[in-house]
């Protein structure tokens, strides 16, 4: 058994010291590890502090073609996309496709929103945190933020499902299974429970190990993932990345 890919990783280009190592310095260390593909998904463009910027594309491509060449390992642009509104509307434009080999999309907080009201209802609920289960309302508006997300995007990948923004993880890993996205197991935090990831599994819905590497000494560390794998039984043919390479929507043929 052999994880041959990581499909999250962040770099430099994730602003302000939060992504630590170069493209080169996580290819170097997937090469270490054995891994064949990683796919450099760093934060996306309306992150407050972290999101990468437009005009860093150009340099990020000539990272890759350089980091390749040295290191052997098959190296994908992608972006860990934010969710941006009520509307399913993410911060990638269309434009953006060009460039991007993998689309993986997450929530996360202090991220420029569409509108004032998609702060309100979606981000400020977990920036003031409350002592209390989140609400059934509040859950079916982010569940439904995020199906429509999955309608409108080719979305590859969902990162860590359910941190930070509570959704009916059975209903979005439905809907990503007939979209050909795959939920991600995270090397750091998975925060949907083993009777839904067992469900899921039941469902068919397929899955990808991701370490979100933030230092490259934590590129392609999926023990978290392979720990529940094994122990829930989830067939190894449901995991993208184990002994075979993912299918991403898009461009490479
Ligand atoms: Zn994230
Ligand atoms: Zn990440």
């Amino acid at each position: 058994m052999n994880i041959l890919g990581d499909y999250h990783t962040h770099t430099k280009y994730s602003r302000h010291g939060h992504g630590k190592g170069t493209v080169l310095e996580n290819a170097s260390v997937a090469n270490e590890k054995g891994l064949k593909q990683i796919a450099i998904t760093d934060h996306g463009f309306n992150h407050m502090l972290f999101g990468i910027r437009r005009r860093d594309i150009q340099d990020i491509k000539e990272d890759i073609l350089n980091a390749k060449e040295v290191t052997g390992v098959d190296i994908l642009l992608g972006v860990e996309a934010n969710l941006i509104s009520q509307n399913g509307n993410i911060d990638v434009k269309v434009e953006d496709f060009e460039f991007l080999d993998v689309l993986s999309m997450g929530f996360h907080k202090l991220v420029h929103m569409d509108r004032n009201e998609d702060f309100w209802k979606l981000s400020l609920p977990h920036l003031i945190g409350t002592p209390f289960a989140p609400s059934k309302e509040r859950i079916n508006r982010n569940t439904t933020a995020y199906l429509k997300a999955l309608d409108k995007y080719p979305i590859d990948i969902i990162t860590h499902i359910n941190y930070e923004f509570p959704v009916d993880a059975l209903a979005v890993a439905k809907l990503a299974k007939e979209k050909g996205t795959y939920i991600e197991l995270n090397g750091k935090r998975i925060n949907v429970s083993e009777r839904d990831l067992d469900i899921m599994a039941g469902e068919g819905v397929k899955f990808i190990l991701g370490s979100d590497a933030h230092t490259p000494d934590r590129v392609g560390e999926c023990n978290q993932g392979l720990n529940l794998i094994f122990k829930l039984g989830i067939p190894l043919s449901q995991i993208a990345n184990v002994d075979k390479l993912p299918k991403f929507h898009n461009k490479r043929g």
